[in-house]
């Protein structure tokens, strides 16, 4: 189990998603957050902490010219879990996070790599119009995944559902 190994978790998603809200809500409050920045001067960050044994890195996926890969899909290599994170309230944007979710899947860093758990969370579920977890599940095609997968519905400002999908998570990192 994950209690005395180490376990890596990266959070991913477009950027406004709520990832750097919902690391926040998860981090022990002493512990401190480390933006990272990349070899490459494309301006994208991603933030880093620690606690014990696990370890959270989260970054944003977006599209990237001139050829370059995302700089931090490196941590897929490494990492032992998933949490996908949607601004459930921009059905706008449901298209592009299915490209992107697809993308993270078919990484070659991740595709063969089937035990690793993922974890959706339909988050600002507080506001008007955010589309119901099971509705996302079929947009995004959840079900046709072939790894470990669940959706849960979460409110990164008030930290409402994370409780459930760390449980969840937590459970499934080895
Ligand atoms: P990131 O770019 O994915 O790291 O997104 P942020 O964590 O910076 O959040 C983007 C914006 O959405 C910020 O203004 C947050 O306060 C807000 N936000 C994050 N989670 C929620 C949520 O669950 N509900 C609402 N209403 N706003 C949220």
């Amino acid at each position: 189990g994950p209690k005395n190994t180490e376990a890596k978790v990266v959070i991913i998603g477009l950027v406004n998603s709520g990832k750097s809200t919902i690391m926040q809500q998860l981090k022990p409050r002493d512990i401190t957050m480390t933006k990272l920045t990349p070899n490459i001067p494309i301006g994208m960050t991603a933030e880093r902490f620690v606690f014990k044994t696990l370890t959270f890195v989260a970054f944003d996926l977006e599209d990237i010219q001139n050829g370059f890969g995302n700089p931090w899909e490196d941590h897929y290599r490494d990492c032992h879990g998933v949490i996908f994170v949607v601004d459930s309230a921009d059905r706008m944007n449901t298209p592009l996070v299915r490209i992107q979710l697809d993308k993270m899947l078919r990484n070659p860093l991740m595709e063969k790599r089937h035990e690793i758990p993922i974890l959706i969370l339909a988050n600002k579920t507080d506001q008007p119009g955010a589309v119901p977890s099971l509705q996302l599940a079929q947009l995004l095609e959840l079900s046709h995944l072939n790894r470990p997968w669940h959706i849960v519905c979460s409110d990164g400002l008030t930290g409402e559902g994370l409780n459930e999908a760390m449980d969840w998570l937590a459970h499934r990192l080895r």
